[in-house]
């Protein structure tokens, strides 16, 4: 059986009770990050363990593991990248204290007395992980393409006459 993560936790909580959560969360349900997929299918496996380090401070150490559909910048073809993360998030309370922070975490801010959504983390993390620039790792692109220089047909296209030649034949058609 599926098990869905909380939609609302406090992480000092669980960070002072030393709770783990397990879980799923659908592509579908992160709506920032599918603005970046060429389809949805498929889920987040989540796992997060909260505690608190020698120094006192209040963390969050995750595991979150999918396969996203890209779309390669090269060849305009789907890709999959199978994701694999780790996090180490440091909880304050306020932005302020996220560089009172040492190195080894981001910071995750988490306002006074709010309850915060753990999907929204995950999807924070995703997000961040994101190539910038995808592309199959293999030359992904036919042939013909390599050898017909397609930087001459970029050319091409931006002779400065061709928007006259366009506007020319629309005066024409009426
Ligand atoms: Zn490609």
């Amino acid at each position: 059986m599926r098990q869905y993560l909380p939609k609302e936790i406090d992480p000092f909580r669980f960070a002072n009770t030393g709770r783990e959560l397990n879980g799923e969360v659908d592509l579908a349900d992160l709506t920032r990050l599918a603005e970046s997929l060429r389809h949805t299918d498929g889920v987040v496996k989540v796992w997060m363990r909260f505690d608190i380090d020698d120094t006192g401070t209040p963390f969050m150490e995750g595991r979150f593991e999918t396969t996203l559909s890209l779309t390669c910048e090269r060849c305009l073809q789907e890709m999959t990248l199978p994701m694999d993360i780790d996090s180490l998030l440091g909880l304050v309370r306020h932005e302020k204290l996220a560089e009172k922070l040492s190195d080894q975490y981001e910071p995750w801010v988490v306002e006074d007395s709010e309850l915060t959504d753990p999907v929204s983390v995950v999807e924070d993390e995703l997000i961040l992980a994101l190539p910038l620039v995808p592309k199959h790792e293999e030359n992904c692109l036919p042939e013909e393409a390599l050898f017909s220089g397609d930087e001459d047909s970029e050319e091409e296209e931006v002779k400065p006459n061709s928007p006259f030649s366009v506007l020319s034949s629309l005066k024409t058609k009426k």
